[in-house]
């Protein structure tokens, strides 16, 4: 096992890491840019060095400096986390060069992962089902529409080098094709310096459902749990849980077989992630992420499996703890990404000082962040607070548990989107498990958030207004009862 370890991320992921690290004995060294001098994740670190500006491309996208930290420190190993450098192969190659292991899956299955067209290939030829459409890349406008006629509309245009939702057009219609070639063709460009682009069929009403997978360096490769991530908001994750809402034991075995067969027909080895979209009864292959996924604690909640330690362990050369018999669902968990954004205004990320913050706690919570309170977050980077986790005996526990865990946190001074998951949690189709990853735009969520919000904020003030509260207490009493309204106006008044 390692004596030492580099993580090099930042925020909740970054203490995720440690808290592993720290439960093993191993000692970390945080590495962090000017704006995260202050960061809890650098104080928790045994030791943390300072890698640079607070532009990642200049601090946590240095391959140089990170290297050079672990080096100068004497980490044996590095943890990438998640975005950043965790799926680069330079970086994954730029450890192997300097003797240090990479806490992550060896580059070739990076590689055969990172291009979404090579991935279907790959898939493909294993016996994976893929959403049906194109293994190759489409640039010119007649080919796009003949293959676009084919397929039969709607269909999606998605950029090969893709993530994070950016770049992706659904087109409806021949009419609207050529343009939305054109302008999935610039955004790709300019976000990933590659601008092919491939087609695939739009499935209308899909879920998705992924399937959290390990691999160790024996050979040995499982399926953890299946997690449903269907609400999203432009295509980008928000609220998940574990398991699916329309997962049975014999679908789960069928599809964590499946999963199971994709890692391995790229020689997998690590904690990763298969993604589906399930519709109607079939599933397709939707791409597979060669990391730790921001939902993996959903999973860990389920199964009492320790998905950051056995990454670790798997990366020193141990076996994994656990044969697939192990693996048995206990009750449910829920996860909100509790995002620094304003749901009121468009969800524009809201940087700033946390000038109050009391997280939730009781029964079956968990909350993974990396802020304090007087916490500024910086503009920098993404606007996740926390992630707030409720387990529960079974899926109406779960939901009645981050309904309560959603009144207990007390966040003051930035705007949160907590006031959007309290509207996802009322909602009955939500509560009746029926999702699709159009559920949002469906149910008109933004309406109802709107609502939700006035709500919070009449109770806010009809009970300060109770108790004769001064401006603190007016803006503690608003923010414990969830209203938007963080930031106490001089009067007194909110
Ligand atoms: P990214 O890597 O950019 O996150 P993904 O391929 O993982 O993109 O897709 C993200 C989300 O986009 C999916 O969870 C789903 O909501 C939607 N999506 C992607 N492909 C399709 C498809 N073929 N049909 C319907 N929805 C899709």
């Amino acid at each position: 096992m390692f004596n030492k370890i580099l993580i090099a991320n930042r925020g909740e992921i970054a203490i995720r890491v440690m808290r592993a690290c720290r439960e093993l004995g191993i000692s970390t060294v945080a590495v962090y840019s000017e704006a995260d001098k202050n960061a809890l994740f650098a104080k928790y670190a045994d030791e943390a060095v300072f890698v640079g500006p607070s532009p990642s491309r200049q601090s946590y996208l240095k391959i140089d400096n990170i290297i050079k930290a672990a080096m100068e420190t004497g980490a044996e190993a590095i943890h990438p986390g998640y975005g950043f450098l965790s799926e680069n192969t330079h970086f994954a190659s730029a450890c192997e060069e300097n003797g240090i292991v990479f806490i992550g899956p060896p580059s070739h299955a990076i590689d055969a992962m990172g291009s979404k067209i090579t991935a279907r290939q790959t898939m493909k030829k294993a016996g994976v089902p893929i959403v049906p459409g194109i293994e190759e890349g489409v640039s010119d406008p007649d080919e796009a529409t003949e293959i676009a006629e084919n397929i039969g509309y709607p269909i999606i245009l998605k950029p090969a080098a893709g993530g994070g939702g950016i770049g992706m057009k659904i087109v409806q219609s021949r009419e609207e094709l050529q343009p939305a070639l054109a302008s999935a063709q610039s955004i790709a460009r300019s976000a990933f310096g590659d601008e092919t682009i491939y087609i695939e069929k739009y499935l209308t009403e899909p879920r998705h459902i992924e399937f959290q997978i390990l691999a160790d360096k024996s050979g040995n490769t499982i399926y953890v749990s299946d997690r449903e991530c269907s609400i999203q908001r432009r295509h980008q994750k928000l609220i998940e849980e574990s398991p699916s809402p329309v997962m049975t034991p014999e679908l789960r075995e069928r599809m964590g077989s499946i999963a199971v067969q994709a890692a391995k027909a790229i020689g997998y080895v690590s904690a990763g992630t298969v993604e589906f979209m399930y519709s109607k009864g079939d599933f397709y292959f939707l791409e597979m992420n060669t990391r730790l996924q921001v939902e993996h604690p959903i999973t860990e909640m389920v199964t009492g499996v320790d998905l950051a330690k056995e990454q670790i362990m798997i990366a020193s050369g141990e076996p994994l703890n656990y044969s697939q018999n192990d693996m048995t669902i206990r009750g449910w968990a829920i996860e909100c990404r509790i995002n620094a954004e304003d749901p009121l205004n468009d969800f524009i990320p809201s940087p700033g000082r946390i000038s109050r913050y009391r997280s939730p706690g009781g029964p079956g919570i968990r909350v993974d962040s990396g802020v304090y309170n007087g916490y500024v977050i910086p503009p920098f980077y993404d606007s996740l607070i926390s992630k707030l986790v409720a387990h529960g005996k079974d899926r109406t526990e779960a939901i009645a548990r981050m309904e309560r865990a959603l009144f207990e946190y007390i966040i003051v001074g930035v705007h949160t989107n907590l006031v959007f998951h309290k509207a996802v949690m009322r909602n009955a189709r939500f509560r009746s498990g029926d999702i699709n990853t159009n559920f949002i735009k469906e149910e008109n969520i933004l309406e109802k958030v709107k609502e939700v919000a006035k709500e919070d904020y009449e109770k806010g003030k009809s009970l300060a207004s109770a108790l004769g509260a001064d401006t603190r207490k007016v803006a503690a009493i608003s923010a414990a009862v969830g209203t938007y309204m963080t930031q106490p106006k001089a009067n007194g008044k909110v």
